[in-house]
């Protein structure tokens, strides 16, 4: 069949009719020449066996009188018979008794033993026996053997026939077959063509023509419904694509609207970032000026509220100095609360982080919260753990200010009792973090307010800020500072019990390579180096450029006291004059004055080739003043109010103590 798989539809309905024609011819014919042998076959035994018979009766006198010749007489009559190429008469005893060959017959024919009655063929030849019987006794056998080629021959004449018979009726069906099976392929070869051409051209309209109600017509009709249906389909995605593409277009148009909108957003929003910038470096310059301005007056409040504390002054106006002072105080430390949030929040606090020691930070601590705390009557200790590094890498001045913001709170909020800091070094996640756990008995956080006090000026109760004083800046600024040093600050607290605030920051130095912190050496060090500078008087020429009346009056006092010969100059340019044409020790340089300022007139002395110490004295307390005024030549710089501790530090840094001077004079006269 596997053969068939290629043909054209035509040809495979030729090939099935003519095959199916064959092989039913042939049949016919075979059983044609198979019912004709037998038919042969039956005559010649037929026509054998009677001529046996009638030999047998005929002979039956001749065997009885045992008359061969009469017997030989008898099958001479043979002769009339063609086919019949042998006879015999046997008598009783089985031997041959008269015998008739054909005249072209064999001669190896011979007669062999009679035996009972009936036919064989054999050789080629039908061999018949017949008994002779006379008075119902068997006194002899006839032996007949017919050819059996005449069969043969008529055979092969019918088989002939047939296969001539089977030609013509199979070139008969072939051209009946080849006219007619274009009933049946014709429609379906219709049928591929017009697939075909819908296949090529992409034309769903054409459709294929019925001819007939049969299974091809149903399929044609099949054919053309779903050429229909694609049609219907097709123009359906034709119009689905338009309308998709008129919807692209839309969205397309729907989208750079957007995108315009979102472009112009974005150039508002950068515009209103811009301007939020802007605003907040004028507020951060605002607050800078502010806190220069509210500086200057209160440098003079603070600076001669100190100098009238060491007058001699009656019980009640040194009260009234130590209220100014404290004012003053607190309102320097407000100033500097707001500063530094404003920097914090505008980002622009910068932190210096350098190796410090732990032991001068808590010294410093202790030596300034422990008056505070005793004058209330409470218990104060600085308890370090065992292992605590000796220096620690952090900003100090953020860390103090951290430090002193909790404790000052704790002494503040706690009305007996103790105020603890414990110091100890804790591992986490494989990193060293020192913890400064301030802790007091006072009157506690409620537990829904422990968050919000880290929140800008949120106090746990608004009287709190009437009882105890304070902005609720303090804890905001210290949290926003533990996190810019990479720690945390957290509070555990029970109302009316007390709390525990823990700052926890990296220790930043590898502990292994430090001495453990012994504070008691510390101590004494500290305690040796405070009664050697105890009260210090100086001798020499400073000049104290400042524009500031209050400014000039109160440096002046302060820096006669301490033995000092002091000249004003108003602005920066008389500054340089005097500089110039005078000789002077130091120079306190203010940074902020008329004509020009102090960096540019430091600027213009060392310009000259003056080496004369400058210490610069700014108002901001900014970070980078510092690096700016040594980058103008300065060698130091003070921040206002001055400090008069720092003030010393700087004086006995540049000038020669009096005694000095009186020991270097009595030197030079021997
Ligand atoms: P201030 O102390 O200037 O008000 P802080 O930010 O330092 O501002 O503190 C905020 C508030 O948190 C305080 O007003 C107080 O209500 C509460 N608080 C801070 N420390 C303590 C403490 N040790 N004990 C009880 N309450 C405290």
């Amino acid at each position: 069949m596997r053969v068939m798989q290629n043909m054209t539809i035509r040809r495979k309905l030729v090939s099935i009719i003519m095959l199916t024609c064959i092989v039913s011819l042939l049949l016919a014919g075979a059983i044609l020449v198979v019912s004709e042998w037998a038919a042969l076959r039956r005559d010649m035994v037929q026509n054998t066996s009677t001529h046996a018979a009638m030999i047998a009766e005929n002979c039956k006198a001749a065997v009885a009188f045992e008359d061969a010749k009469d017997a030989e007489e008898t099958l001479r009559a043979l002769k009339q018979e063609s086919s019949i190429v042998f006879g015999c008469v046997y008598v009783k005893s089985g031997e041959p008794f008269a015998i008739y060959y054909r005249d072209d017959a064999d001669s190896s024919l011979q007669p062999s033993e009679p035996e009972d009655e009936g036919f064989s063929f054999d050789g080629g030849l039908l061999t018949v026996f017949k008994c002779i019987i006379l008075d119902e006794e068997t006194i002899g056998t006839v032996c007949l053997r017919s050819d059996l080629q005449p069969m043969y021959a008529t055979l092969k004449d019918k088989s002939v026939t047939v296969i001539g018979v089977v030609l013509l009726a199979s070139l008969a069906a072939y051209l009946v077959s080849s006219r007619l099976q274009r009933i049946i392929s014709g429609p379906i070869l219709n049928l591929a063509d017009v697939a075909k051409v819908v296949s090529e051209k992409k034309d769903y309209s054409i459709r294929a023509a019925k001819q007939s109600n049969d299974e091809v017509g149903l399929l044609i009709d099949a054919f053309n419904d779903m050429l229909e249906q694609t049609e219907a389909r097709e123009s359906e995605l034709l119009q689905a694509r338009d309308h998709l593409e008129t919807r692209v277009q839309e969205r397309t148009a729907e989208l750079t609207d957007a995108n315009r909108k979102l472009e112009d957003s974005i150039k508002r929003a950068n515009l209103l970032a811009k301007e939020a910038t802007q605003a907040s470096e004028a507020k951060s310059q605002f607050l800078a000026n502010m806190s220069h301005e509210i500086r200057t007056p209160m440098n003079g409040v603070i600076g001669f509220a100190d100098i009238l504390a060491d007058e001699d002054l009656t019980e009640q106006e040194r009260e009234y100095v130590e209220i100014i002072r404290n004012c003053g105080r607190e309102l320097l430390v407000l100033i500097d609360d707001i500063l530094d949030f404003s920097m914090i929040e505008a980002n622009k606090l910068e932190t210096e982080i350098t190796s410090c020691s732990l032991g001068n930070l808590l010294n410093g601590i202790e030596s300034l919260m422990r008056p505070k705390a005793v004058e209330k009557g409470l218990e104060f200790r600085v308890a370090e753990s065992a292992g605590l590094p000796s220096q620690i890498c952090t900003d100090p001045v953020r860390l103090r200010q951290c430090l002193i913001n909790l404790v000052s709170n704790a002494i503040k909020f706690t009305e007996e009792g103790h105020v603890y800091v414990n110091v100890s070094v804790q591992e986490e996640d494989g990193e060293l973090y020192i913890h400064f756990e301030i802790e007091d008995t006072g009157i506690g956080i409620p537990s829904d307010k422990q968050d919000s006090i880290f929140e800008v000026f949120t106090q746990v109760d608004g009287s709190h800020s009437r009882k105890y004083g304070g902005s609720g800046l303090g804890l905001a600024i210290s949290k926003r500072l533990a996190g810019i040093l990479g720690g945390r600050l957290t509070v555990r607290s029970r109302e009316g019990e007390g709390s525990i605030f823990s700052l926890v920051l990296p220790v930043g130095v590898d502990v292994r390579k430090q001495p453990f912190l012994d504070r008691h050496n510390l101590a004494e060090e500290l305690r040796a180096e405070q009664a050697k500078s105890a009260g210090p008087t100086f001798c020499g020429q400073v000049l104290v450029a400042e524009d500031v009346l209050t400014n000039q009056v109160l440096m002046k006092s302060l820096l006669k006291r301490m033995g000092l010969e002091v000249t004003i100059a108003e602005d920066g340019d008389e500054a340089v004059q005097k500089v110039v044409t005078g000789s002077f020790d130091l120079v306190l340089m203010d940074v902020q004055m008329p004509k020009i300022n102090g960096l540019e007139a430091t600027r213009a002395l060392r310009k000259m080739g003056i080496a004369t110490p400058i210490v610069a004295l700014t108002a901001h307390a900014m970070k980078g003043d510092d690096s700016r005024c040594i980058k103008a030549g300065c060698d130091d710089y003070l921040s206002k109010p001055i400090d008069r501790q720092k003030l010393l530090d700087v004086l006995t840094k540049y000038l020669p103590s009096k005694t000095e001077a009186v020991h270097d004079k009595s030197n030079a006269t021997t």
